[in-house]
């Protein structure tokens, strides 16, 4: 609409353009045509960021996020990519892309860290479960591979289109020994109800949530209630982008079991996340 409304004022005005809409068309057009290129060169790769046990801070597993190295862009965020990727379709070779490499890493490190139990969660996105063929793919991929400590992250969009049949699909993950995660727990659409209504294991909540209870004694109450809400429904409760030590502190106190966060660690390489999960200090 914005492009439109630029021409329609005439000749110069184009150069308005907001530079992130410019950046959208962008990277949707490059998205289209180089996705497939990338995916097969190796230029689609994960980040691991460690999610730590509270008070400690052990590292207990990590969380796949998604990177996009691509050649004129540069490195491409997911926030910007994902979304188009969804819309394109694309979500669904770069979703298989994405579980293919977290699985084989974390089996990898499974192998070396024989009986710590070690956990990688990997996100997917209502596209990817709302296609019945894909689900199916995905749940045969991870039968036949074995692994174990896998967990999915999703968000509560894909629950308020069709709550029976959301429930249905994260059932079948539930079945095969795979955990759910509701991921930014307190954005957007958080409905407590979904917690009792769907099957989910693990509540993340989000960063939004974490800063605010760190200045806000009334959200403090707040998380600690969702906290304890969560523990009598049999959810673990992970606090998401925990950056100060003031904030680690306020969502311990408030019952957190595990927290994710700049503060313990950035997404990592592969290579960084192992050393970090084999230095001595993790391990004792
Ligand atoms: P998310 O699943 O909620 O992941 C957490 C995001 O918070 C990550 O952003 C992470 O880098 C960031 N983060 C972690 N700790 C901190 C902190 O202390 N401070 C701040 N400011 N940020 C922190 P990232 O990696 O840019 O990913 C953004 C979103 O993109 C993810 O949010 C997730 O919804 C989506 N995403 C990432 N990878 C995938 C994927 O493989 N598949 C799908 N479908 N979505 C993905
Ligand atoms: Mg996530
Ligand atoms: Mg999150
Ligand atoms: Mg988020």
């Amino acid at each position: 609409i914005a492009l439109y409304r630029a021409k329609e004022r005439g000749k110069g005005r184009t150069v308005l353009f907001d530079a992130s809409l410019r950046e959208a068309i962008l990277i949707r057009s490059r998205l289209q045509r180089d996705l497939p290129r990338s995916l097969a060169g190796g230029d689609v790769f994960l980040l691991y960021q460690p999610i730590v046990a509270l008070p400690a801070g052990e590292v207990v597993g990590f969380e796949a996020l998604v990177r996009w190295r691509h050649p004129e862009l540069g490195i491409v965020s997911p926030a910007r990519f994902i979304p188009i990727a969804e819309e394109t379709g694309q979500i669904l070779p770069l979703g298989r892309h994405v579980l293919e490499q977290a699985v084989a890493q974390l089996a990898r490190w499974r192998r070396m860290t024989p009986g710590r139990g070690l956990t990688v969660n990997v996100n997917l996105s209502a596209r990817q479960m709302w296609d019945e063929g894909y689900v199916d793919e995905l749940l045969g991929f991870i039968a036949r591979s074995g692994v174990e400590g896998l967990k999915i992250e999703v968000t509560e969009s894909m629950t308020v289109t069709d709550q029976d049949q959301a429930g249905t699909i994260l059932q079948r993950f539930r079945a095969l020994g795979v955990p759910l995660c509701m991921d930014d727990f307190g954005t957007g659409y958080s409905s407590l109800s979904h917690l009792g209504d769907l099957p989910f294991d693990v509540l993340k909540i989000d960063k939004s949530f974490v800063s605010a209870a760190g200045t806000d004694p009334r959200r403090e109450s707040l998380l600690r209630g969702i906290v304890d809400l969560a523990h009598r429904l049999d959810l673990s409760v992970v606090a998401e982008g925990i950056e100060t030590e003031t904030e680690r502190a306020i969502v311990s106190r408030a019952g957190c079991d595990y927290g994710q966060g700049y503060l313990f660690a950035r997404p990592l390489p592969a290579a960084e996340a192992e050393a970090l999960l084999l230095a001595p200090a993790a391990s004792s």
